[in-house]
C-alpha cells in the first residue's frame, strides 16, 4: 500500500481500541460476501481462492478472547471493520461515530527493518530511537533498546547472523533499495519457525514494474547467504513476497513528543523527523487512500502505529488515510499515486480539481 504510506504472532493482529484491549473480529460477514468477492473483485480475482482461505484462517484466528484490566470481559464492539468499497476493494468503516482525534486502534508491525542509515542509531527490533545516553543491548552486530526487543528478535535474528549480509546491504545501500531488507527479515523469520512462508499473502500485491528489477536483483543475495532455491522460500515467493511489500510497506518516522499532546493538535500536520525505517501491518494496510483523509497513522516513540480520526467520523462512513504528501498539486498527486500504487484516485478533492 503506502510508501509515504507485529513480533508478535502477526497474524493475530492485536489491536487496542479506544482504552481496551481485544482482537477485532475483522471479517465477521465473511461467508455472507464471498458470493459478492467473487462478482466484484476483479483484480483481485486470480488470488481469491487463496486469499478467502487465509481470511477464514484470519476469521478463526482473531476470534479470541478479551481481557480488561487483566480480567477475561466481554468483547467491546470493535469501532471498524473491514468491508468491501463499491470500486477500491477492500476498505475500512467505521461501525459507530468516531470522533475526531479519537484513537481509533493501534496496530503492531509484521515486519520491520531499520533504514541502513540508521542501523546503529534505532532498535533492530522495535525501531525506537537509541540516544548516546540511552541504555541499550549490543547483541552482535544489532543494536536492542532492551531486553524485550532483543527477546523478541531471538528467532530471526539467530538465523540471520549465521550469514554475511555485507554485500547484501552494499547492494541494497548503493541502490537506495529498502524493500528487499524487508523480504530478509521475513524469509529469516520463516526459516526460524516465527512466520509462515504465506504470512502477508493476505495483502494486495503490486503489479510487476520495471522499477522492481533492482530489487529483483536482491534475491541472487539473499538466495546465496539462505539457500532460497533450496527450500519453500524461492525465486517465485521473493516475487509474491515482494510485490506485496512494495505497496503495502510503511515507512516509519517517530513523531516524537507526548502521545496526549499530540493527540490534542492537528495531526496531520505533526513534524516528523527522517524515516528510521520500514514496517508491514496487517489491518493498517486495509485503509484506502484519500487526499483528504478522515483518519491518520503516526508512530510516537517505536513501530507501533496508532490509527486516529482527524476529524467526526459517522457509522458506516469509509477511514481513509493519505498514503502521499497533499500538499502536492493534483497532477502530481495523480502522478505519484499511479506509479506508486497503481490507481487513480477519485476523491472528491481531486474530482473537483483541486
Ligand atoms: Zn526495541
Ligand atoms: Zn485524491
Amino acid at each position: 500500500m503506502n510508501e509515504s504510506v507485529q513480533l508478535l504472532t502477526p497474524r493475530l493482529a492485536q489491536y487496542d481500541f479506544i482504552g481496551h484491549n481485544f482482537v477485532i473480529l475483522f471479517i465477521p460477514f465473511l461467508p455472507q460476501v464471498c458470493y459478492f468477492w467473487k462478482m466484484c473483485l476483479g483484480r483481485y480475482s486470480r488470488c481469491l481462492i487463496s486469499r478467502l482461505q487465509s481470511l477464514h484462517l484470519q476469521k478463526r484466528q482473531l476470534c479470541s478472547t478479551a481481557t480488561h484490566n487483566g480480567k477475561p470481559s466481554q468483547p467491546s464492539p470493535p469501532s471498524i471493520q473491514v468491508a468491501l468499497t463499491e470500486s477500491a476493494g477492500r476498505g475500512v468503516f467505521a461501525t459507530r461515530r468516531i470522533r475526531a482525534s479519537d484513537l481509533i486502534h493501534t496496530a503492531k508491525p509484521i515486519i520491520t527493518h531499520p533504514t541502513l542509515s540508521t542501523l546503529n542509531s534505532v532498535c533492530y527490533f522495535c525501531l525506537r530511537k537509541i540516544t548516546s545516553s540511552s541504555q541499550y543491548f549490543q547483541h552482535h552486530n544489532a543494536r536492542f533498546c532492551g531486553e524485550v526487543c532483543k527477546d523478541n528478535a531471538k528467532a530471526f535474528y539467530d538465523v540471520e547472523r549465521r550469514a554475511d549480509w555485507s554485500a547484501f546491504n552494499d547492494y541494497c545501500r548503493s541502490q537506495g533499495l529498502k524493500y528487499p531488507l524487508l523480504v530478509k527479515r521475513l524469509a529469516c523469520m520463516i526459516i526460524s519457525g516465527a512466520e509462515s512462508a504465506d504470512s502477508i499473502y493476505i495483502l494486495q500485491p503490486a503489479s510487476l514494474s520495471p522499477e522492481m528489477i533492482l530489487e529483483f536483483h536482491a534475491s541472487g543475495f539473499l538466495g546465496e547467504q539462505l539457500s532460497l532455491t533450496l527450500q519453500v522460500l524461492n525465486k517465485q515467493w521473493y516475487t509474491n513476497v515482494l510485490a506485496r511489500i512494495r505497496i503495502n510497506a510503511f515507512r516509519i518516522e517517530l513523531a516524537g513528543g507526548l502521545y496526549e499532546d499530540l493527540l490534542s493538535s492537528a495531526a496531520a500536520s505533526i513534524e516528523s523527523e527522517i524515516a528510521v525505517g520500514n514496517a508491514i501491518y496487517m489491518l493498517p494496510s486495509f485503509y484506502n487512500h484519500d487526499c483528504d483523509p478522515n483518519a491518520h497513522i503516526m508512530w510516537i516513540d517505536n513501530a507501533d502505529a496508532r490509527l486516529m480520526a482527524l476529524r467526526d467520523v459517522e457509522e458506516g462512513e469509509e477511514l481513509r488515510i493519505c498514503y502521499i504528501d497533499a500538499s502536492m498539486a493534483r497532477d502530481a498527486r495523480q502522478a505519484l499515486l499511479s506509479q506508486g500504487f497503481g490507481f487513480q484516485c477519485n476523491c472528491l478533492w481531486c474530482s473537483s480539481g483541486d
